[in-house]
């Protein structure tokens, strides 16, 4: 390594010590340092002026100095000459002293007596590039310094020995909420999050081993005022030219708000964003808590699954934004029913699935389904409307029922579904009959959707009789559902499930499509006027429009409307009296009759019923079964009879199966039958051959 232009200033003021340097010097210094010079300085104050006036690679220092002495000189020097290299020169017992001289800024030391032209040479190298790498350590320091004060990043360095901070900036001050001063008490371990502690150490001692040249983590720091704040931290570690670690510096960067919104996001997709509810996924979640905790403790959990009962008449009627308002409100009620261990989440539409948790007993739960039920009593005040909205629910027993996750809330459905059935608003548990039965129903379901479009469905018609001249007068068209496995089903079989699933009024429009279709063609093929009546559900009545679809039906078919006749059941009548009075008239003016049918069994008054244009009441077949015997059967045709006639309507009485009843019933003054005894529903075959012998 040959050095040109190698300047040596020598402090000393020993006249033999001197010499024995300088022809060490030229000894090694001809060949090894090209071209190097030697000047001498006797005292501090000389070798101070020198250094002042020129400059120099290398100071070689006596350290006992006529007018200064020890570390004293070294301090001088330092002051006045701080970019240059300083070998101290000490006396042979001293190198405890040298020792110290190095901790003091000498790069090295040189112990006088010992000194040989290799060790002067190396020392001197030495010392040149120790102090060069000093010089840059300390120069990158302040620059880093005087860079984040400016960047607006928070800065820190630190020892890396006992990881606490020796200087921040003042960025880094305001993040964390301490002064300058306070901070100095403080490291890496006190800031830090205790939870971060274990990751943050670990990256630190791989640093510290020097298998990590630099690291970044993201980490909550504890602000001074308590509350926690999110951190982006790059750290370095500074070592000395011999690997010797020195300094931490490390960049902080306020990534709270960051956090926060990456916490939003993560919240937006585990909560609905109509309620604030958890949504399925987060409850899916918690309910695998919940199960690995209960059964940790041995408790129970129950699953609860709740469904708005009619909640689509709201949303068909009112609209979506109303519809939105009631699912808000609803969620509040819930909630408000349950404890704080408890969870609720809407899992879509209507739909709310809940978690009782710590229950000791499955009755434990009940109580909480009955207050939410109950909740629901008040009515909902939405856009002005009191809306009274009721719900339903089904509840499954982890690990009673099941220990599988799918298949409690598939059971706590099917309980709800259960609960429906039997009447709406109110609570079901499950139990296994009830499964055999949902599936069945399922299965059936799925069936009937098809059954129209399959050719299943047909007609048995069933002849009403006149009673005073024994002629038929009408017919009633009574649905069948062939079905290919279980063969030919009656009403009862299917129509409830048809009412349930809204598919009844399909079913209704293709009874009335056919039958109009039916009277056409008997007209054409010639066969005597007959009047067939046609059974309406309550559900295809409520649909708007409901009148002009029968209107364009008659149209299309050609067929004279006075040979339709519409029953509808009283309870009907009663629901909505003006919407149901609109649509009758609408119908009857196009000369459509009205039956009301099985009357008696509702709540209907006769005087109601005096403002819709019905043409027949059809004594429902309970009434009639029992006359022979019942004498207050026997009143209340006797009474329904005349006021009926009284309101210009006619009698009908259903299920007449014996002659004594006949008899009765024609002594009470009934215009018509319609029973077994005088026929049975009949296919159309048999149908059409009664209708061409004339009745
Ligand atoms: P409904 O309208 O009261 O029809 C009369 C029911 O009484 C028919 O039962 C008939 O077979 C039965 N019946 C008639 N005479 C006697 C008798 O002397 N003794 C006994 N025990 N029963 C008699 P079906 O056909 O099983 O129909 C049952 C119910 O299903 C009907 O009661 C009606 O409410 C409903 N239904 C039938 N067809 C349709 C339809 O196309 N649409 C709608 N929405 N409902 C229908
Ligand atoms: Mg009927
Ligand atoms: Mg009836």
């Amino acid at each position: 390594m040959g050095t040109s232009d190698l300047n040596i200033l020598l402090i000393e003021d020993n006249q033999a010590d001197a010499a024995l340097i300088d022809m060490m010097l030229d000894e090694i210094g001809r060949e090894l340092f090209q071209n190097y010079s030697l000047k001498r300085a006797e005292n501090l104050a000389m070798g101070l002026k020198a250094l002042n006036r020129e400059s120099f690679s290398v100071v070689l220092l006596d350290l006992g100095l006529p007018d200064s002495s020890g570390l004293e000189t070294l301090r001088r020097i330092g002051e006045n000459a701080a970019h240059i290299p300083v070998i101290a020169l000490t006396g042979l017992a001293d190198e405890e002293f040298a020792a110290k001289a190095i901790s003091m800024g000498a790069q090295d030391y040189l112990v006088k007596g010992k000194i040989t032209g290799d060790s002067l040479y190396r020392s001197v190298l030495y010392s040149i590039e120790r102090k060069k790498s000093e010089l840059l350590l300390k120069d990158s320091e302040e620059k880093f310094r005087a860079f984040f004060e400016l960047s607006g990043m928070g800065a820190l360095q630190a020892d890396p020995r006992t990881g606490r901070f020796t200087t921040v900036n003042r960025r880094f001050c305001e993040i964390t909420g301490f002064s300058g001063e306070e901070i100095l008490s403080l490291g890496f371990r006190e800031l830090t999050h205790p939870d971060d502690w274990t990751e943050d150490s670990e990256q630190y001692e791989k640093m510290l081993r020097g298998e990590l040249a630099q690291y970044d983590s993201e980490m909550r720091y504890i602000h001074k005022k308590g509350h926690i704040i999110w951190v982006h931290v790059s750290r370095t570690l500074l070592k000395k030219a011999g690997g010797e670690p020195v300094r931490i510096l490390g960049i902080v960067h306020d990534i709270t708000d960051k956090k926060k919104m990456e916490r939003e996001i993560i919240d937006m997709a585990h909560h609905d964003a109509l309620t604030g509810l958890p949504n399925r996924r987060l409850f899916i979640e918690l309910a695998q808590f919940e199960m690995a905790q209960a059964s940790r403790n041995k408790k129970k959990l129950a699953f609860l699954f709740l469904d708005l009962d009619r909640f689509k008449d709201v949303n068909d009627t009112l609209g979506h934004e109303a519809g939105d308002q009631l699912l808000k409100e609803v969620a509040v009620r819930i909630r408000r029913n349950l404890r704080r261990s408890d969870t609720v989440a809407r899992i879509g539409g209507d739909e709310f699935n809940l978690i009782i948790a710590d229950i000791t007993r499955a009755e434990g739960s009940a109580e909480t389904a009955r207050k939410i039920v109950e909740s629901f009593r008040a009515p909902f005040l939405i856009a002005g409307h009191e809306l009274h909205v009721t719900s339903s629910i089904g509840i499954s027993i982890f690990p009673d029922d099941d220990e599988n996750m799918d298949t409690l809330f598939r059971y706590a459905d099917i309980a709800m579904y259960h609960a429906k059935e039997r009447g709406k608003n109110a609570f079901q548990f499950y139990n296994p009959s009830i499964n055999l039965h949902s599936a069945h129903r399922i299965r059936m379901e799925s069936w009937l959707r098809q059954s129209i479009s399959r050719g299943e469905l047909l007609l048995y018609y069933q002849p009403q009789q006149e009673i005073s001249t024994g002629k038929m007068v009408c017919a009633e068209a009574l649905v069948r559902w062939n079905h290919p496995k279980m063969g030919l089903l009656q009403p009862l079989d299917f129509i409830p499930l048809a009412e349930e699933t809204g598919f009844i009024t399909t079913i209704d429009e293709w009874v009335v499509g056919t039958v109009c279709n039916q009277v056409k063609s008997w007209t054409q093929a010639g066969l005597p006027p007959v009047c067939i009546t046609v059974n309406l559900s309550a559900r295809l009545f409520q649909k708007a429009g409901f009148a002009s679809l029968v209107s364009a039906i008659i149209k299309e078919t050609g067929m004279s409307p006075g040979s339709l006749d519409l029953e509808i059941t009283e309870t009907l009548a009663m629901d909505n009296i003006q919407l149901t009075a609109s649509q009758l008239r609408l119908l009857s003016e196009m000369g459509i009759r009205i039956s009301i049918d099985d009357f008696g069994t509702g709540y209907s008054s006769l005087n109601y019923l005096k403002r819709l244009p019905i043409g027949r009441l059809k004594i429902d077949r309970s009434f009639i079964k029992d006359i022979a015997t019942d004498p207050d059967d026997r009143a209340i045709i006797n009474a329904v009879i005349a006021m009926a006639h009284n309101m210009k309507m006619k009698v009908l009485a259903e299920g007449v199966e014996t002659e004594d009843q006949l008899n009765f019933l024609r002594q009470a003054g009934c215009d018509e039958l319609q029973g077994f005894l005088y026929s049975r529903p009949l296919p159309i075959k048999k149908f059409e051959e009664l209708v061409e012998s004339g009745g």
